[in-house]
């Protein structure tokens, strides 16, 4: 496979590339704040599982360069990974899911709340759905938790949700939302997820309290944007020539890095047995 061969197939990930996000995933929080206007009047933002970053620069580019000229910006990053620094923002390396780093953010942002948390959130998958769905879940909670501390009434979080966690843990999730609204009073609360309306089994009219504050839930991006299942032809434009565009920051010390290193230096295979055990069958060459 070429290397302009991702391009091709995921064209979110080429434009991300061309126009200097660090990942696709930040056409998401745009189209979001397109519909929403996530940002206006924003000063003071959480990025939670931000790394390798494209999410933060969004909100760097976003609200460092707000129309009016807005002061006092702050941005805090926070990811298990360690991540390129970018201007405006704090990094906080750490798990949120640790008291410990829930605590470094909050002291943040004490006496001045946030006005915006985010969070895209998604751990390593092991192929295990139901482990995945749990931790996935659990991550959410977490920061549906840390949200809770540091966000001023009437602030907006955003967070990815998949529609299984939504429709495995229907309950308990709207539960807590409950528990959480109630002590957020006006809490914005978007969620993106493919599918999503359609795999909730609710009747929204029947909901009441806090829970209507939820409803709808909404999925954004329209029929005008690119379809990110769609192949595009390397040349968009008639005029102008497609030119490979290297990613716009490469991951620091990813966690794949070690393994990276084995490989090249043919150190992934197993010990022949064939010469210990003289038994062809025994031989395992991961390469
Ligand atoms: N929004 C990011 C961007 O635009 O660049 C992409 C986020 S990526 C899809 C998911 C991130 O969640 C990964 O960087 C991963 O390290 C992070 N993550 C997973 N579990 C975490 C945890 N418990 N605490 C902090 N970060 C976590």
């Amino acid at each position: 496979m070429g290397r302009s061969s991702k391009d091709k197939r995921d064209i979110y990930y080429r434009l991300a590339k061309e126009e200097g996000w660090r990942a696709r995933s930040a056409y998401k929080l745009l189209q979001l704040d397109q519909e929403y206007s996530l940002f206006k009047g924003v000063t003071k933002a959480v990025d939670l599982c931000a790394a390798p970053g494209s999410w933060s620069q969004v909100l760097s580019r976003k609200l460092r360069c707000q129309e009016e000229k807005i002061t006092g910006v702050k941005i805090v990053a926070v990811d298990l990974q360690a991540m390129a620094p970018l201007p405006g923002v704090t990094q906080i390396q750490g798990d949120i899911t640790k008291v410990s780093t829930a605590q470094e953010i909050i002291r943040h942002f004490e006496g001045e709340p946030a006005d915006l948390v985010v969070c895209d959130g998604a751990p390593d998958v092991t192929g295990l759905h139901d482990v995945d769905e749990y931790i996935q879940a659990q991550l959410l909670l977490a920061a549906l938790n840390i949200t809770t501390h540091i966000l001023k009434p009437g602030g907006t979080f955003v967070a990815k949700v998949t529609d299984q966690i939504i429709k495995k843990q229907k309950s308990n999730f709207f539960f807590y939302l409950e528990t959480f609204l109630s002590h957020l009073y006006h809490l914005s609360f978007c969620l993106f997820c493919l599918d999503f309306l359609l795999s909730l089994d609710v009747d929204f009219n029947q909901l009441e309290g806090p829970n209507r504050v939820i409803v709808p839930f909404l999925t954004c991006g329209d029929l005008s944007s690119f379809d990110s299942d769609r192949t595009y032809p390397l040349q968009l434009d008639s005029c102008k020539e497609y030119q490979y565009v290297p990613p716009t920051q490469s991951p620091i010390h990813p966690p794949y890095q070690h393994a990276c290193h084995l490989r090249k230096n043919n150190l992934l295979s197993k010990e022949d047995t064939v010469h210990k055990f003289g038994h062809p069958c025994c031989f395992i060459d991961l390469n």
